[in-house]
């Protein structure tokens, strides 16, 4: 089942990145296995894909044993400052940096062993109280301090868009976040990049290819619905 899934969530990337003009090498499929087995990270994996994204620390530590080395972690969820040090040597990217005190932990983290983190900012576009992120207004003086860092490497924003019925009206999110990167693409800060743009879930990721996107995380549409009480 996970297998057609999968070809049906290529089908529609291809698809998006068509209608927009753009090739597939844009756009990195981050498969959302969180609360999943391993068992079933694994027949993603056989159907050849490299990147997972968990939201838990200790989650994305014990499967990160368990599975092969050249999978790319992805930590996609709010992330405490005592546990930073589990994951600085573990992840690709971490999507969910929201404050200069998570920044500066993990920068001072990251110093210990040796590492430099990639890592996104996570923008609160539609201000909705109940997320975390940064925003629209906090991310340029926080990009502006995080670019002096020397074991962190800003790569780009992050969003997660509101729950909406119809995904086109997540498309003034999409735009939003891609505008704001190139804002800051022009005030050409040492150190600082804006290349990747993580937006777009199982709900909408087709639509925030077509506003520019090049990672979408996707869960449900792979994986299947999430069951919280086990
Ligand atoms: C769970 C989660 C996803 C995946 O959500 P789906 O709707 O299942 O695709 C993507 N991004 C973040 C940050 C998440 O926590």
């Amino acid at each position: 089942m996970v297998k057609e899934n999968l070809e049906e969530v290529e089908k529609k990337i291809q698809g998006a990145l068509k209608r927009a003009g753009r090739s597939r090498e844009e756009v990195t499929l981050i498969a959302v296995s969180k609360t999943k087995p391993v068992s079933m990270l694994r027949e993603v994996y056989d159907a050849g894909v490299r990147c997972f994204g968990e939201n838990k620390v200790q989650e994305l530590t014990e499967k990160w044993e368990q599975l092969p080395q050249d999978i790319r972690w992805h930590m996609i969820g709010h992330l405490q400052r005592n546990k930073v040090k589990y994951i600085v040597d573990k992840v690709e990217l971490i999507h969910s940096v929201d404050s200069l005190r998570l920044a500066e932990t993990i920068e001072q983290e990251a110093a210990k062993k040796g590492v430099t983190v990639n890592i996104l900012l996570e923008v609160n576009v539609a201000n909705e109280e109940s997320k975390f992120g940064l925003g629209v207004h906090e991310v340029l003086p926080l990009v502006e301090k995080i670019a002096k860092f020397p074991h962190l490497r800003m790569k780009g924003l992050m969003t997660i868009a509101p729950y909406v019925e119809n995904a086109e009206e997540n498309r003034s999110v999409f735009r939003t976040l891609q505008k704001l990167s190139v804002d800051i693409a022009e005030k050409n800060i040492d150190n600082v990049s804006v290349e990747i743009l993580s937006m777009g879930m199982t709900n909408d990721y087709e639509v925030a290819i077509e506003e520019g996107a090049t990672m979408v995380r996707v869960g449900t549409g792979i994986f299947g619905e999430r069951n919280y009480d086990i």
